[in-house]
């Protein structure tokens, strides 16, 4: 069966380079939402446990109640308000004022300020009613957060928008004061957001996640980082047949043979989450060509070797289909077995 291996030494790695960059392991908040990137969810939370990691991010409750016993803290980004009280380890992120009178009383919740990105979050001129809400509702404020629009790319947007996410700041700082409530913890980091800052961290944590698999998309300009890719995908020969010069492969016979040569079936395709390619122009996998178009639950190569790698590193798959890595290992079939190295 296809496999996908994960490195535990370069997950390692990253989570150390990545903590020391935001000052610390209690600074860092791995994310891992989407089943961990395609990496398999409770698999990287045992490893990231094991590495002294406290605090993680998924999408949905149905994650967070795999993983919270792990941590200390699991933030919810992106699901719909609960109709209970959950355990007080997980929190969840509020997108608007109207998710936020949902939320049954004593939540643990982090409110999402929109400092720009216009995706989610309440307005600066919100915060006010937000505060009243949360004392009203007797609700538990853990987090003030942010996200960066443009954090990948070469432009000043990002300080437009940490100047707007600091003047949310004071504001809440001051209401804090005013209802004597605890402080709650601020964050607005991303992966390239944190990877690209010459000073230290100025919020408690940053939210990391496609860094923390070994990728990056940040503009060459802003130099190298040292990252190191998790995952490789690998696939199992199925069947292997000796064909002749001429003899074409696979659907619409896109693929012709220039010389007598075996060719082996291996056990994924696009119905496995891998891409489906349509065969026109040359696909090298690891220094192999496929043979073709890429069907629903296989493909071919030349040769007849037992196992395949077909990536170790999916930049060069993301650039060949115009895409992100995050799109090529957040796509694989969680049915995929995951064996740890
Ligand atoms: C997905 C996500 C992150 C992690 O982003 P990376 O670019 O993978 O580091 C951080 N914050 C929020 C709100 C997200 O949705």
């Amino acid at each position: 069966m296809a496999f996908i291996e994960i490195s535990k030494e370069n997950y390692k790695h990253n989570i150390e380079f990545l903590s020391n960059k935001a000052g610390g392991k209690d600074r860092l908040m791995v994310v891992l939402k989407d089943n961990a990137y395609g990496h398999g969810l409770e698999i990287m939370a045992k490893l990231a446990c094991g590495f002294g990691i406290k605090k993680s991010a998924v999408k949905t409750l149905e994650e967070a109640k795999k993983i919270n016993f792990l941590f200390e803290e699991v933030l919810i980004l992106a699901d719909h308000p609960p109709f209970e009280l959950q355990d007080e380890s997980i929190s969840y992120a509020v997108h608007s004022l109207d998710g936020l009178r949902k939320f049954p009383k004593m939540s643990c919740l982090h409110v999402n300020i929109d400092s720009g990105m216009h995706r989610n979050g309440i307005r600066e001129d919100e915060i006010e009613d937000a505060f009243n809400i949360i004392i009203e509702n007797d609700l538990n404020l853990k987090g003030i957060f942010t996200h960066f629009r443009s954090a990948d790319e070469m432009s000043s947007e990002q300080y437009w928008q940490n100047e707007n996410f600091n003047r949310s700041k004071k504001i809440v700082k001051k209401l804090i004061k005013k209802y004597g409530l605890p402080m709650p913890k601020f964050h607005s980091c991303n992966s390239a957001s944190l990877l690209r800052r010459k000073n230290p961290l100025q919020d408690d944590f940053a939210r990391c996640g496609i860094s923390t698999y070994g990728y990056t998309h940040l503009h060459e300009n802003f130099g190298k980082f040292d990252l190191k890719p998790v995952m490789s995908l690998w696939a199992e020969k199925l069947s292997t047949r000796s064909l002749k010069k001429g003899d074409r492969v696979g659907y619409g016979g896109m693929y012709e043979l220039k010389f007598d040569s075996y060719v082996s079936t291996y056990d994924i395709g696009y119905g496995d989450g891998f891409f489906r390619y349509d065969g026109l122009s040359e696909l090298i996998l690891e220094d192999k060509s496929v043979c073709g178009r890429i069907s629903m639950d296989s493909l071919c190569f030349l040769g007849d070797e037992k196992k395949l790698c077909l990536f170790r590193d999916a930049h060069y798959l993301a650039k060949k289909f115009g895409t992100i890595t995050y799109d090529i290992t957040t796509k694989l079939s969680p049915y995929i077995k995951k064996v740890v190295v």
